[in-house]
């Protein structure tokens, strides 16, 4: 059995050419047809009661999941409209203007399914249309290749780049106005063996703002955070590894502090989403605006809130803790496994023990993992693309620096001594949070054991 249609055009003038309704409700797909059969993608579930009546002619049968073929089968008029527009370009002069209509409808499309990037790999046989939602892959849309330049072409043309250009990587910026609203893309072409690969990432600047509340993480976790958002000083810490949703966490405390009554500055690389009200610094190597030359000079700017994108060497923490230690609220992210093996990380980092135990006030470390779609409670449903997940929530693992892990840091006892300490005190290390989560019925099993995997 085959769980994708990646390796399969559709053509979905099929649907009009026999019955849509025969389609839909007897759960078959049609594929393509030519003079020697029609194809058609079917699941354990379709009813194929006199289905070679029904055609008169030779079939072929591809098998699918059930929850695929529910998703291939659904938004079909929209499916069947792009197919259209492409398929009418042929004979139209007009054709920029159609091929126009479909990119901004598929991308308009793609931005409703909560998309973050849309694939659009072409081979020489068909042109694959995929998009990422919650950081899962899935297609959307299968053309045969012809579609392929005139579509490639629409997209280097507005994204302002070379259209006779497709042997070297090419990759760019632009902006569109989809039904009165203005969208940010950035989009990367990359020449593969028999097409093109192009890759545009959605930029939606809402997104990365969530409020602190709504990232999915347990309440004692959001409690801690709001606590940490009262200090005056001290150093924040948010740990992971990459793709773990450290960023938006750290957008999240920044919209949390922002005010009129505080100075808030950000050293980031690069800034990929704009706050207002805040003094955004994009660091810039080229130019010699470094990570280190930005820092060095920002206490002169006399900021209330810092924010450090990423903590990575001795020197940003260096700058990071005497901040912290001098009256200023800094918050960063360092790549890390554990809250607890921040600690060491930090130490080996050469931070100073006494600077450490005075300025670092809460370490978190969290990872994403996908959640049950509360339509459908995880079956699979027309909201969560058949997948039976929508959006993502955290798992996360909070240490509060009390009086008493301060003067253990500067004694420089174990991690060991220190995981004693916090789980004489109610600590719930990010597997048990995970396991808490399950239990909710928030998220599966599997979803938790895939991103802790070495607990
Ligand atoms: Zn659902």
């Amino acid at each position: 059995m085959e769980d994708n249609i990646n390796t399969s055009i559709i053509d979905y003038s099929l649907f009009d050419k026999y019955s849509q309704d025969y389609f839909l409700s007897n759960l078959i797909l049609p594929l393509y047809e030519d003079e020697k059969y029609l194809k058609l993608a079917i699941c354990k579930e379709s009813n194929l009661n006199s289905i070679e009546q029904k055609f008169s002619r030779k079939l072929k049968f591809k098998e699918i999941f059930l929850n695929e073929m529910k998703f291939l089968l659904s938004n079909i008029d929209l499916k069947k409209e792009l197919f259209k527009l492409l398929s009418k370009t042929n004979e139209n002069i007009n054709s920029v203007n159609q091929t126009k209509v479909f990119v901004e409808k598929l991308i308009f499309y793609s931005i409703t399914n909560r998309a973050s990037d849309i694939h659009i790999e072409s081979s020489n046989k068909r042109i694959l249309f995929r998009f990422r939602i919650d950081g899962f892959l899935k297609t959307f849309f299968v053309l045969d290749s012809t579609y392929s330049k005139q579509i490639s072409s629409y997209i280097k043309l507005i994204a302002n780049l070379d259209i006779t250009q497709n042997r070297l990587p090419q990759d760019s910026r632009f902006k569109l106005n989809l039904n009165a609203k203005e969208y940010d893309f950035r989009v990367s072409i990359l020449p593969i063996i028999e097409g093109e690969s192009i890759v545009i990432r959605v930029l939606d600047s809402n997104k990365k703002q969530k409020s602190l509340d709504t990232l999915g993480f347990s309440k004692h976790i959001v409690v801690s955070l709001y606590d940490a958002l009262k200090l005056n000083q001290g150093l924040i810490l948010v740990a992971g590894p990459t793709g773990s949703g450290k960023t938006t966490t750290i957008y999240s405390l920044l919209k949390d502090l922002n005010s009129d009554k505080k100075k808030i500055i950000t050293v980031e690389d690069p800034v990929e989403y704009k706050m207002h009200n805040i003094q955004q610094i994009a660091v810039d190597n080229k130019i010699g605006l470094t990570f280190s030359s930005v820092l060095k000079n920002i206490l002169r700017q006399d900021p209330d809130v810092l924010l450090i994108g990423e903590i990575r060497e001795e020197e940003s923490l260096n700058i990071a803790l005497q901040a912290s230690l001098t009256g200023h609220l800094v918050i960063s992210t360092i790549h890390s496994n554990s809250a607890l093996e921040t600690l060491s990380r930090l130490i080996d980092l050469n931070a100073d023990e006494f600077l450490l135990a005075t300025s670092l006030k809460y370490i978190l470390s969290q990872r994403l993992v996908l959640s049950y779609c509360k339509s459908c409670e995880g079956k699979g449903c027309k909201e969560c693309n058949f997948t039976g997940y929508f959006d993502r929530l955290s798992l996360g693992e909070i240490i509060k620096v009390d009086e008493h892990i301060s003067s253990m840091i500067l004694k420089k006892e174990s991690l060991n001594e220190i995981k004693k300490y916090l789980l004489l005190n109610d600590y719930q290390d990010i597997f048990n949070d995970g396991l808490s989560k399950i239990k909710n019925k928030l998220t599966s099993k599997e979803e938790v054991y895939k991103v802790i995997n070495n607990e």
